[in-house]
């Protein structure tokens, strides 16, 4: 079976992307090859980081890899918080801090229109092809469910009625950014072997 590392060590998007592919690729995190290093994550775009990280890879291994980064673009705030979306209320911070801190800067700020953005980088026979899934929606006045991570609790996709941390992690999927562009890259993967 064809390998391919991702570069990641996020369980729960390993699992998402094995769900779907499993029986086509096996794919591999950095743990599994046994790869300890923090990679860069320096670059002022969403597409730069994810390029970054999967050049960063390709580098050393020389082998078919992908990596991801994803950034809530709030169009209010200009875009931000975007690629500093982790670490939007400083560097340790939680994702209620996150949270509360757009929840403030957006106060009194009637456009709530925002997006998240999700970009795989993916080095495939040498070459590299890129992925973006967008969601777009709305950010709440306040926190709602108890579901997701991150920004979730604020997000209210449009369309729908309930915020990301709100759905049953399968609709969430079905129609998130990560989701969109994780199918584009399987699909791309699949065709790239038949
Ligand atoms: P990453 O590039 O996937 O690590 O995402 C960067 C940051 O964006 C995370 O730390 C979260 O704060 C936020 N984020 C990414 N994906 C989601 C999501 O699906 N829901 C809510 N927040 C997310």
């Amino acid at each position: 079976m064809k390998e391919i590392i991702f570069a990641t060590n996020n369980l729960h998007k390993l699992e998402e992307i094995n769900q779907i592919i499993a029986d086509q690729y096996k794919v591999l995190s950095l743990k599994d090859i046994g790869f300890n290093e923090d990679i860069p994550e320096t670059a002022p775009t969403i597409e730069g980081n994810a390029l970054q990280k999967a050049t960063y890879i390709y580098d050393r291994f020389q082998k078919d890899c992908f990596a991801d980064d994803t950034g809530l673009e709030v169009e209010a705030l200009d875009g931000a918080p975007g690629v500093y979306s982790a670490r939007y209320a400083g560097p340790d911070c939680s994702y209620a801090d996150n949270v509360n801190k757009l929840l403030e800067a957006l106060q009194g700020i009637s456009n709530r229109k925002a997006r998240f953005k999700t970009v795989i980088a993916c080095f495939l026979n040498g070459k590299t092809v890129s992925f973006e899934g967008i969601v777009n929606g709305q950010i709440l006045l306040k926190p709602q469910g108890g579901g997701g991570f991150g920004y979730d609790p604020v997000f209210l996709p449009d369309g729908f009625d309930q915020s990301f941390a709100e759905m049953p992690a399968q609709l969430k999927n079905s129609i998130s950014h990560r989701g969109i562009a994780v199918r584009k890259l399987v699909a791309f993967l699949k065709q790239s072997i038949s």
